[in-house]
């Protein structure tokens, strides 16, 4: 059977008459092979076109059913694919014509105006501009499936190309490993540590710091390796890397340059006595003895330290100088550390017998609380004192807490002391409150070590507990550098403070650096002006105009403010004038034993 390629035409026309004129034209048509149909309702038309085939559609635009433009709308909605469309209208109807167009019609004519040449003229280049639009749009589909076809085959090249290349860094950063590190302990190996080291270096010149290098010898290894054999000797070599890795910070730096040698490089920022603890720390460390394969080992250390900028300005000078003072520590009997310039040895050794010294005066009670009164400078009334530690020794006078907190708080010793304080600190307070001044405060100074120790908030809580002082009678005093610190802890372990009742001053302020929008965030309530700006008031402008600055935000924030090192009635008079009516200083009294305090409070 043969495809009935014939143009099939359906006609809905109400009007019979019109209708078998149309019919009677098509008849007529020369060359127009085509099959009509005739409805004479739109329903009709509309099951017609959605049951079967047709290629155009003569559709006249009055029906009883629907007139006008609304019987096109009708059938596009109802049959939206018919290819060919073409209305037929009693009305010669510009406007009509031009939105019968726009909705889709391909030609629109007017009855009695149609003879048979029009008709069929009509119908064929409605056909025509009807499949160059469908041929249009396959074009356009085949285009669009070609653009998915190849975007997909890019991107399988595209992948391919990134695993090659993954592979190939894979490839590099196993040999730039291979050349930085030891394969042995997996330390930075000589190549990098001169990297760490001139980057230590281009720091601390930036930042006016120093550095520490510390060159780490073990004392007879050789011993070892000879008489137990390389697999035990390979194996300390490993744990002695690990045990160094635990003394050191994050940010300093331990190598094995080769052999039975390690160096540590330490950014100093706070001050040389950093690194005479971390060797110190490393000699402990490396003196306990190590269990390879059941054998027992005993691995002391001799140390060299240089640093930068005073031993040297480059890394090899630097290294150099590191190793002679390593020398040196192997001619004084092993085991010690050395610097490499004499006069920091001294100040070692000292260091060595103050943190001795300390250790034993707590043990031997000799450690005691001076008060210092803190004064409303508008009555000269003593509201508060601030507890300061002294150290007496047994026919000394006493030493003053600035010249040994910072041994106690780099070795450790300021919990212990820092505990003590606060109890003896609290008791007292309670003793006086009870002996006629319920008003009365005190401040107690705390390092930020204090917050690092485990149950420090308990502790506190446990004090007041013990000595039966309430909360709101204590002022605790931190400094910049601990809220500068950024932690989320602190933060917490500050708010739970104020949540007891505690208040918080922040001490030496305007030495740390930090604003005032940040202090904002913690939960402070009183700044104390550091000592070194009260004493400039009217002899230096910047001091003075920060002090008056201090002032000024510490009231329009709601913050209380004290100026500390008050010594003159100038600095009283002006401090007042911007606003400040709380002071401590020597104008006042200086700090002392509590005898003498209940002296002043009762004068
Ligand atoms: P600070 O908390 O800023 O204490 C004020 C220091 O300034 C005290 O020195 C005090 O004697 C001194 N001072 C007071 N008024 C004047 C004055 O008018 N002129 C001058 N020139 N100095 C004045 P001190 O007692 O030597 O304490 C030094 C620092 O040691 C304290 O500074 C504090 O940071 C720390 N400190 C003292 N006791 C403790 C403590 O129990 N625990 C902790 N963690 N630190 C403490
Ligand atoms: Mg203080
Ligand atoms: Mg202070």
């Amino acid at each position: 059977m043969m495809n009935d390629t014939r143009i099939k035409i359906l006609l809905i026309e109400d009007n019979p008459g019109d209708a078998r004129l149309i019919e009677h034209m098509l008849a007529q048509a020369q060359g127009l092979a085509f099959e009509s149909t005739w409805v004479d309702n739109l329903a009709d038309g509309i099951a017609h076109l959605q049951t079967k085939p047709t290629d155009v559609l003569l559709l006249d635009l009055g029906l009883p059913e629907s007139t006008g433009l609304a019987t096109l709308q009708r059938v596009l909605a109802r049959a939206p694919t018919v290819p060919t469309l073409v209305v037929l209208s009693g009305l010669s109807d510009e406007n009509i014509a031009v939105q019968a167009v726009q909705s889709g019609a391909q030609d629109y004519l007017v009855k009695g105006q149609v003879d048979t040449a029009l008709l069929v003229r009509s119908i064929r280049y409605a056909m025509e501009r009807s499949q160059a639009k469908q041929a249009l749009r396959q074009a356009y589909d085949e285009l669009e499936q070609r653009v998915v076809e190849r975007t997909a085959e890019l991107a399988n090249t595209i992948q391919a190309l990134h695993a090659e290349i993954m592979e190939r860094k894979q490839a590099e950063d196993q040999i730039l490993y291979m050349a930085h590190y030891d394969a042995l302990t997996g330390l930075p190996n000589r190549e990098l540590l001169q990297d760490r080291i001139s980057q230590a270096i281009a720091y601390a010149h930036r930042n006016r710091t120093q550095v520490a290098v510390l060159f780490i010898d073990l004392d007879h290894f050789k011993h070892i390796n000879d008489s137990l054999g390389h697999k035990i000797g390979d194996r300390l070599l490993q744990m002695v890397a690990v045990r160094l890795r635990e003394c050191v910070r994050e940010g300093d730096s331990v190598a094995r340059p080769g052999g039975d040698e390690y160096v540590l490089c330490l950014p100093l920022l706070t001050g040389v006595g950093d690194a005479a603890v971390v060797a110190q720390k490393a000699l402990d460390a490396l003196g306990q003895a190590f269990l390879v394969e059941g054998n027992e080992l005993h691995a002391s250390a001799s140390i060299g330290i240089s640093l930068y900028p005073n031993d040297g300005t480059d890394v090899e000078t630097l290294m150099r100088a590191a190793d002679t003072a390593m020398n040196h520590a192997k001619e004084r009997g092993r085991g010690n550390y050395q610097f490499f310039t004499q006069v920091l040895n001294k100040a070692a050794q000292q260091r060595l017998v103050l943190e001795k010294k300390l250790r034993q005066a707590f043990a031997n009670d000799e450690f005691v609380l001076h008060y210092q009164p803190q004064v409303n400078m508008a009555n000269g009334a003593i509201f508060s004192s601030e507890a300061l530690l002294r150290w007496r020794q047994p026919g000394k006078a006493p030493i003053s807490g600035g010249s040994f907190i910072s041994i106690a708080e780099e070795t450790g010793l300021i919990l212990s002391i820092g505990e003590w304080v606060l109890r003896e600190a609290c008791r007292q307070l309670k003793q006086w409150q009870d002996a006629g001044h319920p008003d009365l405060r005190i401040a107690v100074n705390l390092s930020p070590r204090q917050f690092y120790q485990p149950h420090f908030i308990d502790m506190i809580a446990a004090i007041l507990d013990e000595t039966g002082l309430a909360a709101t009678g204590l002022d605790l005093e931190i400094t910049e550098g601990l809220l500068l610190q950024r932690s989320d802890d602190i933060v917490d372990m500050l708010n739970q403070l104020s949540g007891m009742g505690i208040q918080l001053s922040v001490d030496d302020f305007g030495t740390g650096y930090s604003s005032l929008a940040y202090l904002q965030r913690f939960p402070v309530h009183a700044l104390k002006i550091d000592q070194s700006f009260v004493r400039n008031i009217g002899r230096d402008r910047n001091a003075t105009a920060l002090v008056s600055a201090i002032i000024a935000m510490a009231n329009s924030l709601h913050m209380k403010v004290l100026a500390e090192g008050v010594e003159t009635s100038l600095q009283i008079a002006f401090l007042r004038s911007r606003g400040c009516s709380s002071g401590q200083g020597f104008y006042y009294s200086e700090a002392v034993p509590a005898e003498a305090f209940i002296r002043l409070l009762n004068k």
